[in-house]
């Protein structure tokens, strides 16, 4: 299966594919040091995808991640390092293509930095691009965490 990602990011305006990358099965991750890691061995453990989201900042097509839709009880962990990122009690349907939470595990599971006019969601732990953060989600924050799919890696029933 080939599977199409578009360099723009997390918007509510579908994006344009630029790139494509042939899928693979994503390999077991657990939980890892990101210190001294190299683009190799980044290539080596992530999927072509996730590669290119976590380490390229590349954004996958909305309406096509596997966690756009998927609400079921339990936890998200970052699939580059495996640290806890969210949990699916703070996820909501933002209805934009892309995995939404109105704000991550722990305060300190991500980082934000500014991208341009957007703010940058990263992995505190490897500091993997995750996707941005917007003023426009629910309460209880009124933050949307546009996230996407192929950044996350989902536990079931491990609600924290
Ligand atoms: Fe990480």
């Amino acid at each position: 299966m080939i599977l199409a990602i578009a360099l723009a990011s997390c918007s509510r305006e579908p994006a344009a594919p630029v790139a494509t990358v042939a899928a693979t099965p994503a390999p077991v991750v657990s939980a890892v040091s990101a210190a001294g890691l190299s683009d190799d061995d980044w290539r080596a453990r992530l999927t072509p995808l996730a590669f290119a989201v976590l380490r390229r900042k590349a954004t996958e097509l909305a309406f096509t991640g596997k966690y756009d839709k998927h609400f079921e009880p339990g936890v998200y962990h970052c699939a580059g390092c495996g640290d806890l990122l969210f949990s699916s009690n703070a996820k909501f349907d933002s209805r934009t293509g892309w995995p939404s939470f109105f704000q991550p595990a722990a305060a300190g599971s991500v980082t934000t930095k500014m991208d341009g006019d957007r703010e940058e969601v990263l992995c505190s732990r490897c500091g993997g691009h995750l996707g941005h953060v917007f003023p426009d989600g629910p309460e209880p924050t009124r933050l949307r965490y546009c996230i996407n799919s192929a950044a996350l890696r989902f536990d079931a029933g491990r609600i924290e």
